[in-house]
């Protein structure tokens, strides 16, 4: 008899990437995504920064097609308008792959077409794949990519332990 493996309450990182904005499928994939039976726990719109992008992507900083995946990621390549991308921590069992599910293969040109990258992904002139989403592969990714985009403060939950620090000549900056 086959034994269903047990369900693991997990959380992951999801950001619609620069080309989803442009083709203006925003809804669309938080519509798709919301099959997967999940909670969304935080979102906000970021600008990638170079440093960002180095320590999200670490493992393809060393390749050499990393900067044209930053124009990419950045939005750089679709100008001023869309240098920007949705980031959003949902949480739920089996989240990862769920998600990584809907999401479909890396390569768009692989992915099932009945996926988001399948449906809607390309492979541009740099030969960069756009697939318009980023979602964690792993707990230990997930927790390492939340942890990188969001503050604690960020999210409406305690996911991961925290601590409090005091901040001598703190500034930060509020509504004139
Ligand atoms: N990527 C690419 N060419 C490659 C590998 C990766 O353009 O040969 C891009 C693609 O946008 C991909 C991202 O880099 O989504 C991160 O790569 P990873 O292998 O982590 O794939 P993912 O986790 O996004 O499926
Ligand atoms: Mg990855």
């Amino acid at each position: 008899m086959k034994r269903k493996s047990k369900k693991r309450h997990q959380y992951t990182l999801i950001i619609l990437k620069p080309d989803a904005l442009v083709k203006s499928l925003t809804g669309n994939i938080l519509t798709r995504l919301s099959e997967a039976r999940l909670r969304i726990i935080a979102a906000k719109v970021v600008r990638v920064t170079p440093e960002l992008a180095k320590k999200h992507y670490a493992h393809l900083v060393d390749k050499p097609f990393f900067n044209d995946l930053y124009e990419y990621f950045s939005g750089k390549i679709y100008g001023p308008d869309y240098e920007r991308v949705l980031a959003f921590v949902y949480e739920g069992e089996d989240a990862i792959e769920r998600v990584r599910k809907i999401a479909g293969a890396t390569n768009p040109l692989e992915a099932d077409p009945t996926t988001i990258r399948g449906a809607y992904g390309r492979i541009n002139k740099k030969g960069i794949m756009e697939n318009l989403i980023h979602c964690s592969d792993s707990e230990e990714a997930a927790e390492k990519e939340i942890k990188l985009w969001f503050s604690p403060d960020e999210i409406i939950e305690e996911i991961y332990p925290t601590k409090i620090v005091v901040e001598k000549n703190y500034k930060r900056r509020v509504w004139a």
